[in-house]
């Protein structure tokens, strides 16, 4: 079988790319276990050297390495610019901290001494999403090889140019071959690969319906699994909220990276004191957003990443209209070629219609009318998912009332769920379970070791924990 680079501003194929066959396979795990063998003895500084260097590659050819991830997925040129720049950075945080997240602990016990001590875990697979095509993969890939771990990749179908790309930016930047490889192969040889003796962990971002597959495979297995699933975030507006910029950033947390973030704001819960003001300026400022052309610098909104994904949000859009739903604006595929899909804003989601119970993966944003916190933070939890949140409100009270109850791995409060390298990221309830990023991220996919010396033993070897 085939994968392919398909422009989705376009529908145009621009290459297409032939399976790896089993052999090809085998010939992979085998390079990775064997360059795992002598890489786990690699110092920090070399690893770090090598991180700088990936880091240095993204800087400089930001722009060549933006299109690429544009051309292929459709997210606008600028988003792909900052995607870029935000995988050098978390290259030179781990290239940075490392070292000091992974050095051993003493702990006082009643031995002559006692201490925790971190092992890379030998080669660990990724199955990684179209959506950020760059930054998923290295904030997976960062803290691994920076970890001694190596990396074998399995990308999304749709995203074969970007697979092909970071595998070569971590060969140019000097890392051993097999450190970090890129298979091109469908999802269903996925479970061959969690099943080989050389893999010891997988990673996986993605649908729910993956993560399942992939943890029930790992959990067969025995071997460690980090799931980062979707979300349906809620994005809460209080009356004392500063209505200006609620409005402006619940626009860009519906529709930043043309909707399909699984952190995007997907509803929104508004106190009933400001319902009415709130819904006609976001409905407007929706509506005023610029479709088209991702490499066009006056575009706000890309095409969506495939025609299959666009038909599925339309999907459901008519799915939650059906139970009745009022669309306020938007609501119908956009003509031509490409996979357009409007600025949308939905209102009296009922409870067991899609807008409120699924993921919307595109810009369709649903309002929710509130009578008090109580009600917000219902409405909020009322989800499968537990991926992140915001709250909007100057009342300190209220705050800690969010910050306390709101059922999700990150909660933002006056601003929008992003992530960064220096803090944890993941979720609870269907939005998976690990953490990716922070001293977190890094202490996944090592082996915690404990050692304890008794006195008479002669162990010479100090640790290397910080004076
Ligand atoms: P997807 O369809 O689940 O695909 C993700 C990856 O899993 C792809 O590489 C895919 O390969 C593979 N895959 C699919 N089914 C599989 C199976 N049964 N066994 C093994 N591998 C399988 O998700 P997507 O459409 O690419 O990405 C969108 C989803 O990712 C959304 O739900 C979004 O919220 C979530 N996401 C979560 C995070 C987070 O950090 N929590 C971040 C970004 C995205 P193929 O392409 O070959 O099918």
């Amino acid at each position: 079988m085939a994968t392919a680079t398909i422009n989705p501003a376009t529908g145009e194929t621009l290459e297409t790319f032939d399976e790896l066959s089993d052999a090809g396979v085998e010939r992979a795990l085998e390079r990775a276990w064997q360059t795992f063998l002598s890489y786990r003895t690699t110092s920090f500084a070399d690893r770090a050297a090598w991180m700088h260097a990936a880091a240095d590659i993204l800087e400089r050819e930001k722009d060549h390495w933006a299109e690429v991830i544009t051309t292929e997925m459709g997210k606008l040129r600028s988003a792909a610019v900052g995607e870029v720049e935000k995988c050098a950075w978390v290259c030179r945080f781990y290239a940075d901290n490392a070292e000091r997240f992974l050095a051993d602990r003493i702990v006082e016990t009643d031995a002559e001494a006692s201490f925790i001590k971190y092992q890379p875990l030998g080669p660990v697979l990724a199955v990684m999403p179209w959506n950020f095509p760059f930054w998923q993969v290295f904030r997976f890939a960062a803290p691994g090889l920076m970890a001694g771990n190596v990396g074998l990749l399995k990308h999304a179908s749709n995203v074969p140019r970007c697979a092909r790309a970071i595998q070569e930016i971590f060969e140019r930047a000097g890392f051993p071959e097999g450190a970090f490889q890129s298979l091109i192969i469908g999802s269903s040889r996925v479970a061959a690969i969690i099943d080989d003796n050389r893999v010891r962990a997988v990673t996986l971002t993605g649908s729910e319906g993956a993560g399942s597959s992939v943890a029930e495979r790992a959990g067969k297995r025995l071997k460690k699994a980090v799931l980062e699933l979707g979300g349906s975030d809620p994005f809460i507006i209080m009356p004392s909220a500063d209505l200006d910029a609620a409005v402006s950033t619940a626009v860009k947390a519906r529709t930043v990276n043309n909707g399909q973030s699984c952190i995007a704001a997907k509803r929104f819960i508004v106190h009933e004191d400001i319902a009415d003001e709130f819904t006609r300026r976001f409905v407007s400022a929706m509506e005023a957003l610029r479709v088209g052309d991702p490499m066009d610098t006056d575009t706000e909104i890309g095409p969506l990443a495939t025609p299959a994904i666009r038909d599925e949000l339309h999907e459901q859009v008519q799915q939650t209209v059906r139970a009745g739903a009022r669309v306020l604006t938007g609501g119908e595929p956009l003509d031509g070629n490409g996979n357009y899909y409007p600025p949308t804003v939905l209102v009296d989601v009922s409870d067991d219609s899609p807008a409120w119970k699924d993921e919307l993966f595109g810009p369709v944003a649903s309002v929710f009318v509130v009578h008090d916190i109580e009600d917000a933070l219902r409405v909020a939890n009322d989800t499968k998912f537990g991926l992140g949140g915001a709250a909007w409100t100057q009342d300190a009270d209220e705050q800690v009332r969010f910050i306390d109850g709101i059922e999700a791995g990150a909660v933002f409060i006056n601003g929008m769920v992003a992530s960064d390298p220096r803090l944890p990221f993941g979720g609870v309830k269907a939005s998976g379970y690990g953490r990716e990023l922070g001293e977190h991220g890094i202490h996944e996919f090592v082996n915690i070791k404990t050692v304890v010396v008794n006195p008479g033993q002669q162990a010479k070897r100090k640790t290397n924990a910080p004076e």
